[in-house]
């Protein structure tokens, strides 16, 4: 029996159909569906290559798989959603409490910033949603009218709040601002997102420290998928917004498979991959992306948390993941550490005393075309907030052009090149001059 996912309407290609229906008989998993419930459930080990441009129409959110990249895993694609539409991959800045750090909401809009991610734990503590409702909801609250996507606050309770406890209903935490006691259904949790306005939704998941024991994580990954079935039956049909699953299995690969089989089994909108860079190595990071990512659905975005490096984000992209957040380009800038096309430089070094030169001679942004290394340093030791701006201003600009050209070097069939180009230059450090 189709889920009701899965008996959504398509439109598809005719190439594509006819390539769908080639592949649908070669796999007995897929004989007697329609070759659009193929292309969504199939896993992209067996599509990926043999795709070349599918539309996706859901009632909820529109997924554009534009192109797939011939020399990576590399993928392009759009995501239409309540408040506009963006090209993946992405980097979405956080907004923890309902603003990105320093920025303006013209400022963000300035970079080609389309999509933030706001913190559903703080908004939730402070000011709380039912304020955040009665003005308008959180796009009028902030004055921002792109896309909102909203974690479920699974991380923070894990790890900011005190006396955390996962139940089989729920979880329950202390807040860490005053200390009140709090206990929340992961319905309750879809439902506080609904009512901040959000537009992309996560649900709530049980995240694992590393290491863990495998029964540890079956037994986290278990209360996981069910409060993922929890909150897709509670989901109102008709919401015009995108709801994600997050997979959750940590080191394990026959979790991490099991993961991605029972939420699509389930149906989302989109599926994330969590309880990742919580100190596991590098190597091991990537190999269980690699891993998952090929059983994840060629039509649905796949979103990695926590990843905001240059050299990350294109070895993701390169994985086939279209969305990342991340906290570390604001936090860093903040403290003046920046990205150039050289490598990561803190501007705070004595180094930079007397440089008049600009943060980075091969940026465009506001920060780059009017203001020196000596200034930028100076204002920062000095701790002015103009300095935080546009040193924020920077890192932001800096990601939003290089998902750019990921996305034009996607489309070239050229994202591998481009990937060893970058990290050549990345390598390289401005002293070596
Ligand atoms: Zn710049």
């Amino acid at each position: 029996m189709l889920s009701e996912e899965q008996s959504e309407e398509f439109h598809v290609f005719p190439e594509t159909r006819r390539r769908a229906e080639t592949i649908q008989s070669r796999y007995t998993a897929t004989k007697g569906k329609s070759p659009e419930v193929c292309l969504t459930s199939l896993p992209s080990l067996v599509l990926c290559k043999e795709v070349l441009a599918i539309r996706s129409v859901s009632k909820r959110l529109q997924f554009t798989l534009i192109h797939e990249d011939s020399s990576s895993g590399a993928r392009q694609g759009e995501i239409s959603a309540s408040h506009g539409s963006f090209s993946t991959p992405v980097f979405m800045p956080v907004g923890t409490q309902g603003c990105v750090k320093t920025l303006s909401p013209d400022e963000l809009r300035e970079i080609g910033i389309k999509v933030i991610l706001c913190n559903t734990y703080h908004l939730y503590l402070r000011p709380g949603c039912q304020i955040i409702e009665k003005m308008g909801g959180l796009h009028r609250f902030m004055n921002w009218n792109g896309v909102i996507i909203t974690d479920s606050g699974g991380y923070q309770i894990f790890s900011i709040s005190s006396l955390q406890r996962s139940e089989e209903k729920g979880v329950r935490f202390k807040s860490h601002l005053d200390g009140s006691n709090h206990f929340l259904t992961p319905e309750e949790i879809l439902k506080i997102q609904l009512a901040l306005g959000s537009d992309l939704i996560m649900v709530l998941d049980q995240c694992t420290p590393h290491p863990i024991s495998h029964t540890q994580a079956e037994k986290a990954l278990d209360r996981t998928l069910n409060w993922a079935r929890v909150t897709r039956g509670s989901w109102v049909k008709d919401e015009k917004r995108g709801l994600f699953g997050i997979v959750q299995g940590s080191t394990f690969k026959d979790l991490r498979k099991r993961c991605v089989e029972e939420l699509v089994e389930i149906g989302f909108d989109g599926y994330a991959l969590g309880g990742l860079s919580v100190g596991e190595s590098p190597t091991l990071r990537r190999e269980i992306i690699e891993y998952t990512t090929q059983y994840l659905p060629v039509l649905r975005p796949r979103y990695l948390m926590g990843v905001g490096t240059p050299e990350e984000l294109l070895d993701c992209i390169s994985l086939g993941i279209d969305m990342f957040d991340c906290a570390l380009p604001t936090r860093i800038a903040r403290n003046g550490a920046v990205f150039t096309h050289r490598g990561q430089i803190i501007i705070k070094n004595a180094a930079y005393k007397q440089d008049s030169g600009p943060l980075d001679p091969d940026c465009g942004c506001y920060t780059c075309k009017n203001f020196s290394r000596a200034y930028l340093r100076h204002l920062l030791w000095a701790r002015e907030i103009l300095g935080m701006r546009l040193t924020t201003y920077h890192n932001l600009y800096f990601l939003a052009r290089l998902m750019e050209l990921s996305g034009e070097a996607i489309r070239d069939n050229s994202f591998k090149n481009f990937k060893r180009e970058f990290m050549e230059n990345y390598q390289r450090k401005w002293h070596a001059n």
